[in-house]
C-alpha cells in the first residue's frame, strides 16, 4: 500500500491571540510572552527569532501567552520565513520529557534545536550547464571541458575544471563565450530514497514469524512495543529491516537508535546492501554543514530513514512511523550530563506520542524490558537460534585459583593461564582468529611505590592514575589529567621502586607477544583507535584477516561479525562484578554474553574461555550453561524482593561544586528536609562513588519509592525546600542506571 503525503510539514494550529508563549532553548523556568507581527498565524511549533536581552535567539511558539508581562513591555518575535514548524507531536514529546526528567522544557528544546543553521534560508549554488553556443577555434582543454559538460549535469567552475583536467580559467573563458550557462542549484543534494525492494532476503521460519508481526504493526500505524529478543547472529537486524521496508512502503519515516557511533558506521553499509542507499546519519561526529543538511531533510520529510545516537530522538520528524532501538540494553543510551534521560525509555514515549510501533532489539535485554515482555506489556518476539549453520559457542570457565603455571616454568604467565594459551595455540595453528577481551584501557590500572606504599591518584578526581606504556604517561580516565611516567616516588624519593599493579589491554598484549612472538596482533581500545573511522579500519583489518588476534576493550565487543573468529578469551571475567551497584551483575552478564557472541558466527564452531576466580558465581554459571533465562529469573526475583526497579522506583540527587564544604552543607540540608511520604525512603547524603570528579566534590542522595509513587511530584516538593546557591548544582537523575 502506497499512500502519498503531499504536504509533509504539518500546519501549525492557528492561535487566536497575537500574544503567545515562546519557548527559548535555554534552561529557563518556562515560556516567555512575545507579540507576533500583526496578522501572523504562527501556532504551536512555529519557529521564531526572539529578542532576549541584547541578542536575538531562536525560539518556538509553545502555546497561549502566560500573561505575566504588561502589554506595553512585550517584545516582538519574528516568525522565520520559509521554515517549517516543529511538528506538534515533537513539542508534546519535549514537554513530556521535561516533566519526567524534571528539567526545564527549554533545556530539552535545546536538544531539539541542535542545528541553528537549519532554520536559515537555504543558500543557492551557482553551477554551469552546456549552452547552445560553440566558440570557434577550440583549444584541446576547452574541447574536453565542453565534451564533459555535454552530459547535461550542472557543475561548479572548479568541479568542471577538475573533471576536465583544465584550469578554472579555461572554464571561465567558456562561460564568457556563452558556451556554458549559469544555473542555480539547491545548497544540498537531496537524500536518495531507500528502496524497500532493493534486495529481499529469504527469512527462516522464526525470522519470518517475527517480521510478519512487525510488518502488521507498522501497517496498523498504532503504538505498540516489541521486544525483539534473539541470540547474537540470529538475524535481528535482518528482521527489523522488514519493518523498515514496510514503513517505507507506507511513506512513513523511520528512526533507528544505536548506542555508539562506531556501530553506526558499520550499520550504514549493511543498510545500503538491503535498501540501495545509506540512511541519513545523525550524531556528534557530523560537521555543522552535514547537520544542517540532515536536520532540514528530516524536517521536510525528505530523509526517510535516520540512524543516530541518543540525540536523534529529538529530530523534527513530520511523519514518523517506526522507532527501533538496537542493543536496547546498552547503558550508552543513558545520557548522564546536562539533561539526564534514558534514550531507550524516551524512545518508547516518543512512539506512544506519535502513535507508531517501537522495536527494542537485543540478545541480552535489560531486565526492565524482559519483565515487560514477560508480563505482556511488550510483545515478545524470539529468535532462539543463529541463522544458518552457525551454532552458539561453547563457553568454559577457567578457574584461576587452580590453573596457574608451575613455579619452575621458563616464562611464568600472569594473565594468560595455560588452558587459554593452549587454546590460542590451536587456533593460530589452524589459521583461525582469536579475540582477547579485557575491559580496561592502558597498561596497568594502578602504580604503587614498593618502598613506601604511595599510590598515584588524580589530583582532581577520586581515581587512580592508569599507566599508559606506549605514551609513557600516567593518565586519569575521568578527567584526562596526565603526567609523564615518573621514575622516582614523589613521597619517599626513592628510584626504581614504582611497580605496575594489575593488567590493562597493553599489558595483556605484552604478555601475549612473549608467548606468541610470530602472531600478528593489535590492541583495540579508545587509546589506540582515535575515533570511529580508525575503529572501523581496525575492525575491517581484522575481518580481512590481516591480524590474527585482537586484544581489546568493549570497543570491539559489540555488534561486529567476524566469520573466522573461533576463540574468545575473557582475561578477567570478574571485573566489574559486584561493586554494590544494583545493575552490576546484569551488566557483567550482558557484556560477557555479547563478547562471547563474537565467537563462531559462521561455519566454524566457537569456543569462549572465561578466566575467573569465582566460578560458582551465578553470572559465571549462567554463562557457562548458556542459561540466560535462568539468570534473568534469578535477577528478577532479587529485584522483586528488594523492591528495586522495575518493581520499585529510584531517583538520585547528585550535588556537586568546587567548594566541598558548601556542597556537603547543601546535601545535609536536603537530607534533613526530605519530606515524609508513604512508601518513600531517602538514603544519604553520602559521598558519590567519584567523590571528587574534575575538581568538583560530589554528594548523593537516593530516593527509593514503591512503584505507584509519583516520584516527580515528590522531588519537586522536596527541591523547593532548599535554596541552592548558583555555584552548586543539584542534578536530578530519575531512574538512575549507575551510581558513579
Ligand atoms: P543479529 O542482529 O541478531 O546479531 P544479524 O542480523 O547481524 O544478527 O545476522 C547475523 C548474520 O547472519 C549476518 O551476517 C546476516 O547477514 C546473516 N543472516 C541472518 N539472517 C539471514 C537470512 N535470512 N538470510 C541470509 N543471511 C542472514
Ligand atoms: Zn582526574
Amino acid at each position: 500500500m502506497i499512500r502519498a503525503r503531499l504536504n509533509p510539514a504539518p500546519q501549525p494550529e492557528i492561535l487566536q491571540k497575537p500574544v503567545v508563549g515562546v519557548l527559548l532553548p535555554l534552561p529557563l523556568a518556562g515560556a516567555y510572552d512575545y507579540k507576533l507581527p500583526p496578522g501572523s498565524d504562527a501556532g504551536r511549533g512555529a519557529v521564531v527569532s526572539a529578542p532576549l536581552g541584547n541578542r536575538e535567539v531562536l525560539g518556538v511558539v509553545w502555546g497561549a501567552a502566560e500573561g505575566t508581562v504588561g502589554d506595553n513591555r512585550l517584545k516582538l518575535a519574528e516568525p522565520l520565513e520559509g521554515s517549517p514548524a516543529l511538528p506538534a507531536k515533537l513539542c508534546d514529546f519535549i514537554d513530556w520529557v521535561a516533566d519526567y526528567t524534571l528539567n526545564p522544557p527549554g533545556a530539552i528544546l535545546a536538544m531539539a534545536l541542535r542545528s541553528r543553521g537549519a532554520f536559515e534560508p537555504e543558500a543557492r549554488r551557482i553551477a554551469y550547464v552546456r549552452g547552445s553556443v560553440t566558440p570557434p577555434r577550440l583549444s584541446a582543454g576547452r574541447a574536453r571541458a565542453l565534451e564533459i559538460a555535454a552530459d547535461g549535469l550542472a557543475r561548479s567552475v572548479t568541479g568542471l575544471a577538475e573533471d576536465a583536467n583544465v584550469s578554472p580559467a579555461v572554464v571561465r573563458g567558456l562561460v564568457q563565450a556563452g558556451a556554458l550557462i549559469a544555473t542555480e542549484l539547491p545548497e544540498f543534494l537531496p537524500f536518495r530514497q531507500p528502496d524497500a525492494a532493493f534486495t529481499t532476503p529469504v527469512l527462516n521460519q522464526d525470522q519470518a514469524h517475527a517480521a510478519r508481526a512487525l510488518r502488521e504493526a507498522v501497517a496498523a500505524e498504532k503504538f505498540h512495543t516489541f521486544l525483539l529478543d534473539g541470540v547474537t547472529g540470529s538475524g535481528k537486524t535482518e528482521v527489523y529491516f522488514e519493518a523498515i521496508a514496510q514503513a517505507l512502503e507506507q511513506d512513513r519515516q523511520v528512526l533507528i537508535l544505536l548506542p555508539e557511533i562506531a556501530l553506526t558506521i558499520q550499520f550504514l553499509e549493511r543498510f545500503a546492501a538491503r535498501f540501495g542507499v545509506r540512511p541519513c546519519e545523525w550524531h556528534s561526529d557530523l560537521s555543522q554543514k552535514e547537520r544542517r543538511r540532515a536536520y532540514r531533510a528530516v524536517m521536510k520529510g525528505e530523509a526517510r530513514v535516520v540512524v543516530g545516537a541518543r540525540s536523534s530522538l529529538f529530530l523534527p520528524f513530520p511523519e514518523l512511523g517506526l522507532v527501533i532501538v538496537d542493543e536496547e540494553h546498552e547503558q550508552a543510551f543513558k545520557q548522564q550530563d546536562g539533561a539526564i534521560y534514558h534514550a531507550r525509555d524516551m524512545a518508547v514515549v516518543r512512539a506512544r506520542i506519535q502513535d507508531c510501533p517501537v522495536v527494542l532489539s537485543s540478545a541480552t535485554p535489560s531486565l526492565e524490558s524482559f519483565v515487560n515482555a514477560q508480563s505482556g506489556r511488550y510483545t515478545h518476539l524470539k529468535l532462539p537460534s543463529r541463522h544458518g549453520v552457525a551454532q552458539m559457542p561453547q563457553v568454559q570457565l577457567i578457574d584461576l585459583r587452580h590453573e596457574r603455571d608451575a613455579p619452575d616454568v621458563e616464562i611464568k604467565a600472569q594473565w594468560l593461564s595455560p588452558p587459554l594459551r593452549r587454546a590460542l595455540e590451536k587456533v593460530l595453528a589452524a589459521g583461525e582468529q582469536a579475540m582477547l577481551f579485557l575491559n580496561r584501557r592502558g597498561y596497568a590500572p594502578l602504580t604503587l611505590c614498593e618502598a613506601c606504599g604511595h599510590k598515584f591518584t588524580c589530583p582532581h578526581c577520586s581515581s587512580w592514575l592508569v599507566e599508559h606504556k606506549y605514551k609513557k604517561r600516567l593518565a586519569c580516565h575521568q578527567c584526562g589529567y596526565e603526567l609523564p611516567m615518573p621514575s622516582t616516588c614523589p613521597q619517599c624519593n626513592q628510584t626504581g621502586t614504582l611497580i605496575p599493579c594489575g593488567p590493562g589491554v597493553e599489558r595483556v598484549a605484552e604478555e601475549f607477544s612473549q608467548f606468541f612472538p610470530k602472531a600478528r596482533f593489535s590492541i583495540a581500545s579508545s587509546d589506540t583507535l582515535h575515533g570511529p573511522a580508525e575503529t572501523q579500519a581496525a575492525i575491517r583489518a581484522f575481518a580481512k584477516r590481516e591480524i590474527d588476534v585482537l586484544i581489546g576493550t568493549q570497543i570491539v565487543a559489540k555488534g561486529h561479525h567476524f566469520p573466522q573468529l573461533t576463540l574468545v578469551g575473557v582475561v578477567d571475567a570478574d571485573l566489574g562484578g559486584s561493586d554494590g551497584d544494583l545493575r552490576a551483575r546484569e551488566r557483567t552478564f550482558q557484556l560477557l554474553h555479547q563478547v562471547s557472541g563474537r565467537a563462531g558466527r559462521a561455519e566454524k564452531p566457537g569456543l569462549v574461555l572465561l578466566q575467573t576466580r569465582n566460578p560458582e558465581d551465578a553470572v559465571m554459571q549462567a554463562l557457562a550453561k548458556g542459561d540466560r533465562d535462568g539468570f534473568y529469573e534469578q535477577e528478577r526475583s532479587f529485584r522483586e524482593s528488594s523492591q528495586s526497579p522495575p518493581f520499585g522506583r529510584l531517583a538520585a540527587l547528585v550535588i556537586s561544586g568546587y567548594d566541598g564544604d558548601a556542597v556537603r552543607d547543601i546535601a545535609r540540608q536536603l537530607g534533613k528536609t526530605a519530606p515524609h511520604a508513604k512508601d518513600v525512603k531517602v538514603w544519604g547524603p553520602t559521598p558519590a562513588f567519584y567523590a571528587l570528579l574534575r575538581g568538583q566534590t560530589r554528594e548523593r542522595l537516593l530516593v527509593q519509592a514503591a512503584r505507584g509513587v509519583d516520584v516527580q511530584a515528590y522531588l519537586k516538593t522536596w527541591l523547593a525546600t532548599v535554596r541552592v546557591p548558583a555555584a552548586i548544582r543539584v542534578a536530578v537523575d530519575v531512574d538512575p542506571v549507575s551510581f558513579f
